[in-house]
């Protein structure tokens, strides 16, 4: 059975950024990946980066940049739409082409001597042997380290019995040109959430996500989400909407010979759903622990840490805040009430962009 000093499970952004870390460090590297064209079935995201992971050097170039020429915030009130134009520069989400992206960091691990086995799934990790078993030749692999890079159902995470907490993202393909990077103002149906259009190369990502803390009483009306999101970006037929599934469970990244990155350690970001900047991190820190510069590993996850208790807290901070403020404002209208969801949605939207 051959022995590779780390096996990651996984080609998305942590797995490729852990694998490019290892093989530049000279580690004889491996990574298993189950679809057989990696990045083309990467699964739905609205491509985007925000500021604060944008100084990382795997950023630097992003290939399909979109064209953003504005930040806008949108809210509808009673049908009608309201836009105002943020005082952000347009860089502070960029747009790009995951795809593209992800094989360009795929070959640059290849051509430093890495090895790719698609088409390949993990079924299962025998910790006491440090094996890891396939459904596909060779079957088992034995692994010196071994990073579960496999995302918000990860079987690595799995093996370490840990639960998942996931967030919901429903998100539709619109074509067209765009231009204005737009956050919308949905929130009265969502108080745990966000709405977004980003515009990507002659189309946009239009969707909204949110976090099912307490069960259904928060549950949002997706159907009046979808219509206002339509109405939004002036669509004449509604465009179809899908959902997908993010871990926002963290219980720590490294077990014995065994790291989590990305989603499978559950370090998206908890308000935004953004987890492509965090799995980037999360997977160096991994190939940074497994070279031995452990503290420095924990530095950077424990940053990850901060930035989601922060957006935990105001997520927790939201519905109690709100609901008091209308209820104390109702007597004014629904003026006041108005004023109150755009102050809120405004500072959000700051939060999230630049806090
Ligand atoms: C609708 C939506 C919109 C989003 N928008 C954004 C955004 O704009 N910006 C942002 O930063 N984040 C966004 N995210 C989150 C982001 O896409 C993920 O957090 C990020 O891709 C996580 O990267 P990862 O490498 O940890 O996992 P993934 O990208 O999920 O990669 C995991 C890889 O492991 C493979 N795999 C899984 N199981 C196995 C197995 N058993 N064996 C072998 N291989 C396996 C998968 O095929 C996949 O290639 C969005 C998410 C959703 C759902």
């Amino acid at each position: 059975m051959e022995r590779w000093d780390a096996v990651i499970v996984g080609a998305g952004p942590s797995g490729l950024a852990c694998g490019l870390a290892l093989v530049k460090k000279g580690y004889k590297t491996l990574i298993v990946e189950k679809e057989t064209a990696v990045g083309l079935a990467c699964k739905p995201c609205a491509e985007a980066i925000t500021r604060r992971f944008q100084a990382h050097p795997l950023f630097e170039a992003l290939p399909g940049e979109g064209q953003v020429s504005r930040v806008a915030w949108v809210q509808a009130l009673n049908g009608r739409l309201l836009e105002k134009t943020l005082p952000l520069p347009a860089s502070s989400v960029r747009t790009f082409s995951k795809r593209a992206w992800l094989q360009a960091l795929l070959r640059d691990f290849l051509e430093k001597g890495g090895e790719l086995y698609e088409g390949c799934t993990l079924k299962g990790v025998d910790r006491q042997t440090s094996v890891a078993y396939l459904d596909n030749a060779p079957q088992a692999v034995r692994f010196r380290y071994l990073v579960g890079a496999d995302g918000f159902t990860s079987r690595v995470r799995r093996s370490l019995g840990m639960p998942f907490f996931k967030g919901l993202v429903w998100q539709a393909d619109v074509q067209g040109e765009f231009r204005t990077l737009l956050l919308i103002g949905a929130f009265d149906e969502i108080p745990f959430g966000y709405a977004y259009l980003f515009p990507q190369n002659a189309h946009a990502k239009v969707g909204f996500g949110f976090v099912p803390l307490v069960g259904r009483v928060f549950w949002p009306d997706v159907k009046a989400l979808q219509r206002k999101l339509s109405l939004a970006f002036g669509a004449s037929t509604p465009p179809v909407f899908r959902s997908s599934a993010i871990n926002l469970c963290y219980r720590g990244f490294a077990f014995e010979n065994i790291f989590l990155a990305g989603e499978a350690a559950g370090l998206a970001l908890d308000l935004t759903g953004e987890g492509i900047g965090p799995a980037v991190i999360s997977g160096e820190a991994a190939a940074l622990a497994i070279a031995g510069a452990r503290a420095e590993a924990e530095d950077s996850v424990k940053w990850l840490v901060s930035l989601k208790r922060a957006q935990r807290g105001l997520l927790a901070l939201q519905v109690p805040l709100v609901g008091l403020g209308r209820r104390l404002l109702r007597p004014f209208g629904l003026t006041a009430a108005f004023l109150l969801s755009r102050a809120k949605d405004e500072g959000l939207f700051w939060r999230i962009l630049v806090g």
